[in-house]
């Protein structure tokens, strides 16, 4: 039966299972709560929190995150039998052997394992037979002390299509979400990234990267991938604006960001008007937000530095050149630094 992914007869997981691990795993903000969790269940199935289901959105670490669980649970007690399936397979597993006659041996394989982790349950919405198998399978392992791993891309109250019977074991043990990765995790997910796979960039282009993709881990590694098939061909980095095209080219993308966004919030930030930041008013106050706004939008956007210029009252690039470096050497101050970051995080949070 082809139905196990992963189970002790195959103790070295292939590629590219074997690099989801928790040691590449990148932890952050958004997918702390829903990492330990895993972690947690990995060295003590059954014990930790049975159920464990975790949800959130596409391309945000779910399936890396289960099989983190299988690598470690196999490095940890080769004897364990872990079953990783995703929910289609599944679903037609269970077609396929109740067409042959075989459901007592679909039915063995999976209640006899120790740890089962199905991907993607939210599929199994309106598919009320393996709905049915599910419970039952779920009822032996769970009734029996053994470890059930559920991911979904929503909350159990979600599942519109889903058994209330089921949806009520869902909650039964601990539930964890993913957000999208803050900026700072994109940042630290990207230098990883490019590290692994032999990628120099400075920092100034990942955070580049990091300010302008802001949906997913996915979009982000989409983005590296096309930054290495440049280098490659070119044989050197992009230049900013270049940089600015290629990320430009994902499909998902958002909007990029504009110094138009950043004025206003800055603005916002400081309590002066928008105008005023273009205008020549130099009263402290509003000379110093006028110097951050331009240092945002240089280190936030792809716009050179005689753009910036001619966006705050056609300015000279040389102003918004100094106005980058005071800000610069001001942010060596923890104060001062944490404020940039923050506004950094504002401008950049998932839209
Ligand atoms: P999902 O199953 O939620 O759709 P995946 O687990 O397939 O998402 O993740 C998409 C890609 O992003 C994978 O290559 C995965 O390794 C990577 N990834 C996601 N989250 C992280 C993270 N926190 N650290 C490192 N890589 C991550
Ligand atoms: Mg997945």
């Amino acid at each position: 039966m082809a139905v196990a992914q992963s189970t002790n007869r195959k103790r070295t997981p292939t590629p590219p299972q074997a690099a989801y691990t928790f040691e590449r795993f990148i932890k952050g903000r958004g997918n702390d709560l829903a990492c330990s969790a895993c972690q947690a269940v990995a060295e003590a199935p059954g014990r930790a929190y049975n159920p464990l289901f975790i949800y959130g959105k596409v391309g945000l670490g779910k399936t890396h995150l289960l099989y983190a669980i299988v690598n470690e649970a196999e490095r940890r007690r080769a004897s364990h039998k872990v079953i990783y399936i995703t929910s289609e397979r599944f679903a037609i597993e269970l077609v396929q052997s109740l067409r042959q006659g075989r459901t007592a041996e679909f039915r063995r394989t999976f209640r006899r394992t120790d740890i089962l982790l199905i991907d993607d349950i939210h599929f199994f919405q309106n598919k009320e037979g393996t709905q049915e198998e599910l419970f039952h399978t779920f009822n032996e392992l769970h009734g029996s002390g053994r470890q059930v791993v559920l991911s979904s891309d929503r909350p159990p109250e979600e599942l519109a299509a889903m058994e209330e019977r089921l949806v009520s074991r869902f909650r039964w043990g601990m539930v964890a979400d993913i957000q999208p990765p803050d900026y700072e995790t994109r940042l630290a997910i990207l230098t990883a990234k490019a590290e692994e796979s032999g990628l120099e960039l400075d920092y100034e282009l990942l955070s580049l990267i990091a300010g302008r993709i802001t949906s997913s881990v996915r979009a982000l590694e989409g983005a590296l991938t096309r930054v290495a098939a440049y280098m490659e061909l070119q044989g050197l980095a992009p230049q900013r604006e270049v940089l600015a095209k290629i990320i430009a080219q994902d499909p998902q993308g958002e909007p990029p960001l504009d110094v138009e966004r950043i004025k206003a919030e800055v603005a916002r930030r400081y309590g002066v008007s928008v105008h005023q930041l273009e205008g020549k008013g130099r009263e402290k106050r509003i000379s110093q937000a006028r110097h951050i706004a331009m240092y945002l939008a240089r280190e936030l956007t792809a716009s050179s530095f005689p753009t910036i210029g001619a966006s705050f009252g056609r300015r000279d690039h040389t102003t918004v050149m100094h106005a980058c470096r005071k800000v610069k050497a001001l942010a060596e101050t923890p104060i001062f630094q944490s404020e940039i970051e923050d506004l950094k995080r504002r401008l950049t949070a998932p839209r």
